[in-house]
């Protein structure tokens, strides 16, 4: 046999063993010492999910090397993006329909046979292992991680459990505490914690692959043994008490009402944790059935909105420096972002002690997102605070984000035209100030655009693209490609009051108020709107946007719309006025003393038609904005609002729940709300083209 195949990737040089062309999606060879390479390298994408031709593939070669058994196998990934993404989504699909235990059941076997191999098998994993990618390395007897390797089970996201083994593979290795809380909340295990749960035996750089796998193929490395805690585990009554903590703090999370999977993971492991043979038809049985529940469809819709926002951003963005005038809440962390992802970019501020703290909350995201050591120097590297404003003429894309006021933004905007570079973009973070009244000052109308991101901006993907009368195609599609380039989800939108987020989050802050006024508390109406599966109750909501910067859009809609909306309450203004403006002074509607907010127990009963008095005036909103063409489609629509507000994601988007509960059931609610409360339920007249 020949010698090995390196894979010159960007910078990466992969270890591929003496590997050939691809057969199918995998590409394979035997090398002197007689280990058989098995490598993942998907057909037609840069990433490996894994499909069912794929695990169809893997069981041939499998059924090969059990009839000629090689001294070790070694799986790995040709990607340079990583070892495998998960299972391939699309394929759920079809398995939603029938079949889907028969086809769970294949991929079992093929694990099994994996597992059940006489001769050492090696996992090699570089980026992510994440879902049936995890449980793939699982089957094998030792994992060997390349530094920045991640682990994790998404499958919750989904709606579903792991469903290739992963519910007794990983608590056999690991213990059940921490594989449950891995597959529970679905976070990522990076390499640092992967090797100190025993996920994995060996962290190696890449250069060192094929001796760490020499070493394993002879038994040299030492293998992870599970602890005490599994044996302990094997007792029903110990299962079943934590599986009691469990249930309630994922309650907490994860309503089993809205999402049934973790909870259906509980009590398949509560029930069968002793028994392997039985946790397997159980895992199999269970995840068929959450394949087929209304979460894990409207969870899948989820997963697929988010591509389509992502495909909105591919392209070329042609910038490589940016400037954020204002180094504020927003503008530090919009520069940070940048930063992060390769830009270089200068930041401006009048106020020096914003700039030193703008440095020290990228320092704190670096951190937050687990850059390593250099990639954290070359991100702080590259952002330089700019108090003279010089990036200003060699910069491809300008981000105005300084104070939220016409004039602020104007004298800003007067002073760029001599100074910006031939063909640079404009863009302004406004989040309530129309884009074609702040083009007038614009030194040119075609390069100007909205580019809102919301709070945080290093945590929320979607930013709205917001296009003005005069912007060009151009410009839009090079916002749309930066906000892809930095690892966000542009939403191109149109010029609109509140564009398409905050005119439909406005209604429900404002009803909470009005309710508020009504005597209602405030812990009712927020646990009314988080029972319906929002993130955060309304008010909850207006403190952490800040009172001051809801009160402002809020006035600045009710100028600009023809349209009945709820009435300011004077306790709004009130606060406002006392600089009470919520989490960032400390107090608002809420308590904030300690950076969250402090409900009192709830204070008494809600009436019957609560939830749909905060909930029916968004989607109103939501189909007043497509009448008005503001939004490309309701997909588009719904993305945006979960991807930028974590709008209930178990249900879809909220044109996705108004056609579920039937577009006449809402509008004859809507009817009863307009005569009980008055016209600013009065139903929009887009409802009629709703299908
Ligand atoms: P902020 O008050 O935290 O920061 C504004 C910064 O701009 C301050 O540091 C200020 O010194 C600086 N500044 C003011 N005038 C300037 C000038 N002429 N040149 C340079 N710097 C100047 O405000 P923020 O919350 O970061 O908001 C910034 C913009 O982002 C606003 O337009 C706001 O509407 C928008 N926005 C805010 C949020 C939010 O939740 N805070 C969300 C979306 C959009």
């Amino acid at each position: 046999m020949t010698g090995h195949v390196l894979e010159f990737l960007g910078e990466t040089t992969l270890e591929l063993g003496p590997v050939g062309e691809a057969k199918g999606n995998w590409r394979t060879g035997r090398d002197e010492n007689n280990l058989l390479w098995l490598v993942l390298d998907k057909t037609g994408s840069s990433v490996n999910t894994l499909s069912e031709d794929m695990i169809r593939e893997l069981g041939e070669h499998i059924v090969a090397a059990e009839a000629d058994e090689p001294a070790a196998l070694v799986i790995r990934s040709a990607k340079d993006a990583g070892f495998a993404a998960g299972a391939d989504i699309t394929s759920f699909e079809k398995m939603s329909d029938a079949g889907a235990a028969d086809l769970l059941r294949q991929g079992h076997d093929v694990l099994d046979r994996i597992e059940a191999l006489r001769c050492p098998t090696i996992c090699v994993i570089h980026g992510a292992a994440l879902g049936a990618g995890f449980e793939l390395a699982l089957a094998c007897d030792y994992r060997i991680a390349v530094s920045g390797a991640s682990f994790g089970f998404p499958e919750v996201q989904l709606g579903l459990h792991p469903g290739l083994g992963g519910t007794f593979r990983l608590p056999a290795l690991i213990g059940p505490t921490d594989a449950m809380t891995m597959m529970l909340t679905g976070k990522t295990a990076h390499t640092k914690r992967a090797k100190s749960q025993g996920i994995v035996d060996a962290v190696v750089e890449e250069r060192h692959v094929g001796a760490a796998v020499a070493a394993a193929a002879k038994g040299e490395i030492d293998r992870q043994s599970p602890g005490l805690t599994s044996r302990a585990f094997g007792l029903a009554p110990a299962r079943s008490l934590a599986a009691r903590q469990m249930r309630s703090q994922t309650e907490k999370k994860a309503p089993k009402q809205h999402y049934p999977a973790p909870h259906a993971l509980i009590d398949l492991w509560e029930e069968h944790g002793d028994d392997r043979a039985e946790m397997q038809a159980g895992e199999i049985e269970s995840f068929a059935a959450l394949l087929k529940t209304d979460a894990s469809r409207n969870l899948r819709r989820v997963f697929f909105l988010r591509q389509s926002l992502k495909e909105a951003g591919r392209g070329e963005d042609g910038i490589a420096h940016v400037h954020v005038i204002g180094a504020g809440e927003m503008g530090a962390e919009i520069a940070t972002m940048a930063a992060i992802r390769g830009k270089t970019v200068t930041l401006g501020d009048l106020e020096t002690e914003a700039l030193g703290q703008a440095v020290r909350t990228a320092a704190q995201i670096c951190k937050d997102k687990h850059l390593t050591g250099p990639e954290t120097r070359d991100a702080l590297d590259r952002l330089m605070p700019d108090p003279n404003g010089y990036g200003l003429s060699r910069a491809d894309l300008v981000i105005e984000a300084a104070s939220e006021s016409l004039d602020v933004k104007e004298k800003i905007f007067g002073g760029l035209a001599a100074k910006l570079k031939e063909g640079a973009i404009l863009a302004s973070n406004t989040s309530s100030l129309s884009i074609d009244a702040l083009a007038k000052t614009a030194p040119n109308t075609a390069r100007f655009a909205g580019l809102h991101f919301f709070n945080p901006v290093s945590r929320i993907d979607l930013v709205e693209v917001v296009r003005g009368t005069a912007t060009s195609d151009d410009t839009a599609d090079r916002l749309a490609a930066y906000c892809g380039a930095i690892g966000k989800l542009p939403a191109l939108v149109r010029d609109y009051p509140g564009f398409v987020v905050n005119r439909a989050l406005v209604p429900y802050m404002l009803e909470a108020m009005v309710l508020m006024d009504e005597g209602l508390s405030k812990e009712v109406i927020d646990t009314a709107a988080l029972k319906f599966g929002m993130p955060m109750g309304p008010v909850t909501l207006a403190d952490q946007v800040g009172l001051d910067i809801g009160l402002h859009v809020a006035e600045s809609l009710q100028e600009s719309l023809d349209k009945s909306m709820p009435t300011i309450s004077d306790a709004l203004r009130q606060k406002v006025e006392a600089g009470d403006l919520g989490k960032k002074t400390g107090q608002g509607f809420y308590d904030w003393s300690d950076g969250t907010p402090h409900p009192d127990a709830d204070l008494g009963a809600a009436p019957e038609d609560l939830t749909d008095r905060l909930i029916l005036p968004m989607l109103n909103a939501c189909v007043e904005v497509l009448r008005e063409g503001a939004a490309k489609d309701a997909d588009q629509l719904d993305g945006t609002m979960i991807f930028a507000t974590g709008w209930a994601p178990f249900r879809g988007g909220p044109m996705h729940y108004a056609k579920a509960r039937g577009v006449h059931n809402v509008t004859d609610r809507l009817k009863q709300l307009e005569s009980a409360h008055g016209p600013r339920f009065t139903p929009d007249p887009g409802w009629s083209s709703i299908g």
